[in-house]
């Protein structure tokens, strides 16, 4: 018998949040972005399940050929471009797609002897202060690029810092200097992630770069009409491995940092920060137990988290359990609502899967 952790990924929902993707990006085309492992899902196994994606977004050549070693045949984008000159033959030689963020990255390119063109993606700085170039600077690099037979394509880019915050004005700024920036120079315009994407409809241009609403998680922290429609990708679950009567004044777990007040059922569950969940999800964090909504008790260990039982009197050990994602009636805990608790981030606890979780691919 394994232990009774897993992590369900639903094929046929990450295809429903693909094709609201491009509903909202009409002719725009999509970089699905799949880096640090498809936030958790398996890179290679998202990128299998999404045919239509124009291109891949990852973090580092070494995703890109992962991609490449696993029969990926879309393009790649490199979303923070190279790291070192080294990378570049093979970024040729592979076709993969690089940001240039940076003069020390721009030298390099220029002064590389490629095998053939590579396509780049021009970053701007229009506020974020990350990457890129602020606007004089961008325009001095765009001239480079058009100058060099090393070069392709050429797209323009940059990244929103507030979109997810509907009513920061900071957004509209940021377009705006990005649209002076970039006014008369040739190119195809990048600009929206999940945020923009859903919120700012005039950072949408010519490519779309979402990640996590493609894995079914609002990026707002409010309710949100469009966001509503996400389907949850994965399911955390696991199951009661043993159940214990309290008494008012017990304590549960490390530190015994909850206490009963009144006789207590308290189920204990295989699923701890060992696996990903939130050491810092507080007593009360919402939890599926049967279906059925229930809370965390007490602090989170590594293997192990307690779940209130008391409201649940037929719960018994081997019944399901879900941290985050579709319970078996329907019920969705969103992995965004765990984190609202935990005071972290839905990315945070996507990506925090650790490899000991096993991920079971279905329709
Ligand atoms: C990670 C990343 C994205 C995707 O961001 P989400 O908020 O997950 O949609 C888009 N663009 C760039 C440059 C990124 O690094």
């Amino acid at each position: 018998m394994a232990r009774f952790i897993q992590a369900d990924i639903s094929r046929s929902a990450l295809q429903h949040n693909f094709q609201l993707v491009k509903s909202l990006a009409g002719a725009a085309r999509v970089v699905a972005v799949i880096k640090a492992n498809g936030y958790g899902h398996g890179a290679a196994e998202v990128a299998r399940s999404l045919p239509e994606a124009d291109i891949f977004g990852v973090a580092s050549i070494e995703e890109a050929l992962e991609l490449v070693e696993s029969g990926i045949r879309q393009p790649v984008l490199l979303l923070e471009g190279f790291f070192e000159a080294s990378e570049l033959q093979e970024i040729a030689h592979f076709d993969f797609e690089v940001v240039i963020h940076s003069r020390d990255q721009l030298d390099k390119l220029l002064a590389a002897r490629l095998e053939k063109p590579v396509t780049v993606w021009l970053k701007h700085d229009s506020g974020m202060h990350r990457l890129g170039f602020t606007s004089e600077r961008f325009r001095l690099a765009y001239n480079d690029l058009v100058d060099s037979a090393n070069v392709g394509a050429i797209r323009l880019m940059s990244h929103l810092a507030c979109a997810d915050e509907l009513d920061n004005p900071f957004t509209e700024q940021q377009l705006d200097r990005f649209e002076s920036a970039s006014a008369d120079l040739q190119g195809e315009v990048s600009l929206a992630n999940s945020s923009g994407l859903l919120a700012w409809p005039r950072s949408r241009g010519q490519w779309v770069r979402p990640g996590l609403v493609l894995y079914g998680c609002s990026p707002f922290a409010a309710s949100h009409p469009i966001a509503n429609k996400l389907r949850p990708v994965m399911t955390l679950r696991s199951k009661v491995m043993a159940i214990h009567q309290l008494e008012a004044g017990d304590g549960v777990g490390y530190g015994q940092a909850w206490r009963a007040v009144k006789p207590t059922r308290v189920g204990t569950v295989a699923v701890g920060y060992g696996d990903g969940y939130p050491r810092q999800a507080p007593s009360g964090t919402p939890i599926l137990v049967n279906g059925e909504r229930s809370q965390l008790l007490g602090r989170v260990s590594m293997d192990m988290l307690s779940v209130d039982l008391t409201h649940l009197p037929d719960a018994k050990v081997g019944d399901p359990v879900v941290l985050w994602g579709k319970g078996q009636n329907g019920d969705q805990l969103s992995a965004s609502e765990v984190a609202r608790y935990a005071g972290t981030i839905p990315w945070v606890l996507l990506t925090g899967i650790t490899s000991r979780v096993p991920l079971n691919y279905h329709d």
